[in-house]
């Protein structure tokens, strides 16, 4: 039997060079790095960092977190004797409610819905807002087809940045904050020293990239900076809309630590290279 088979069609340009010429470029790679097995050792013992079991989810906490709240009770909270918890959910009463736990450089997991049927307009539908350290806030708002002014939408810094996109879910829905937080620092004459950082992820998207805030966030003035301790607690606020929360909680963040015990160099075999500054 005779059977037709089409020739391949030629490629538009020679395959076997091509190949011969990579294969080329791989071995002279390996060779290279054969000749010059030479690693970059920086000097510095570094400590081992801790285990941390992550949750089942993102949005669980990981072992080493503080829960705030777990969908139990808000005992973990000053002021929350006119806030409810209602379905696992706590829902936003009469006052702000402050954390009993202070935190310093931190990561901050909290989710918010707004209320459903959404009513009014504005800053007026759905708001509240997260005060880092009880005093820089972190918007709060029922921004999903709600113009405000864009530096008071959700995810904003309030007065100080928008965020860099609208990420909210319609009200009545979950939405996930990821905050993470470095504290501003204070020399002893109450003098700045370094501002605070956010970068924070809502509904896994990034909205601020490492912001350095430019201080407080009052409605009616300029922010400033005045100096406070290295900690202070979480605030969820009260703007007057039953909002609700759940899965809160915070994980002191430290960063890895080591400590430099001899100069750089370069691993060359046996060979101790010492590293030349330009
Ligand atoms: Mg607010």
């Amino acid at each position: 039997m005779f059977i037709f088979r089409q020739r391949p069609a030629q490629p538009r340009f020679p395959v076997r060079p091509l190949v011969a010429a990579l294969c080329g470029m791989v071995l002279t790679a390996a060779s290279l790095s054969t000749a010059s097995a030479q690693e970059f050792i920086n000097g510095i013992r570094w400590e081992a960092p801790p285990l941390v079991t992550p949750g089942q989810t993102n949005s669980d906490p990981p072992s080493d977190a503080i829960v705030l709240f777990d969908g139990t009770d808000l005992s973990q909270w000053k002021g929350a004797e006119r806030w409810s918890v209602v379905d696992g959910c706590a829902v936003v009463g009469k006052g702000a409610i402050t954390s009993k736990e202070q935190f310093g450089d931190c990561q901050v997991h909290i989710e918010w819905s707004a209320p459903t049927p959404a009513t009014g307009s504005g800053q007026g539908r759905g708001n509240s807002g997260l005060f880092l350290m009880g005093i820089y806030e972190l918007q709060i708002l029922d921004s999903y087809d709600n113009p405000t002014y864009f530096d008071g939408q959700a995810g904003a810094i309030y007065k100080q940045t928008p965020p860099a996109v609208n990420a909210t879910r319609p009200p009545g829905e979950w939405n996930t904050y990821d905050v993470f937080w470095t504290a501003p620092r204070f020399a002893e004459d109450g003098s700045l020293v370094s501002p605070a950082y956010i970068t924070a992820v809502h509904n896994g998207v990034l909205i601020l990239n490492h912001f350095a805030l430019k201080g407080d966030t009052p409605f009616n003035r300029p922010p400033k900076y005045t100096a406070h301790p290295p900690t202070g607690p979480l605030m969820i606020q009260d703007h007057g809309n039953p909002m609700r929360f759940r899965n809160i909680w915070v994980r002191e963040f430290k960063p890895a630590t080591g400590v430099q015990e001899r100069d750089p160099f370069l691993k060359k075999g046996d060979q101790e290279l010492p590293i030349t500054v330009e």
